[in-house]
């Protein structure tokens, strides 16, 4: 997985009131100085980082040719066949 330089920047503020600035750890609010080292906080954004990129990469493959030509071809493909099968089974499983 790319880890992109991710702008985000720190939500906590310093003693003197004003806000951190620094950067936050990736899939996270805050930097290493106001908990993006605690093992819960650093699971958290491990897991929201991955279900980010989870969703670009799918959203990518739901745009790009390849999943066109997969909606072409199951266009194409009947189910038919199997309800019919389906359906035999089911009434021989009846009698
Ligand atoms: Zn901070």
């Amino acid at each position: 997985m790319a880890r992109v330089r991710q702008a985000r920047r720190c939500r906590a503020h310093r003693r003197d009131g004003q806000p951190c600035r620094c950067y936050a750890i990736v899939g996270g609010w805050t930097c290493r100085a106001h908990g993006g080292t605690l093992p819960r906080v650093r699971q958290k954004a491990r897991e929201r980082a991955f279900e980010a990129a989870a969703a670009r990469t799918f959203g990518a493959y739901l745009r790009s040719p390849a999943y066109r030509e997969y909606q072409d071809r199951a266009a194409r493909v009947s189910d038919a066949p199997v309800l019919a099968a389906f359906a035999e089974r089911l009434d021989r499983a009846s009698r």
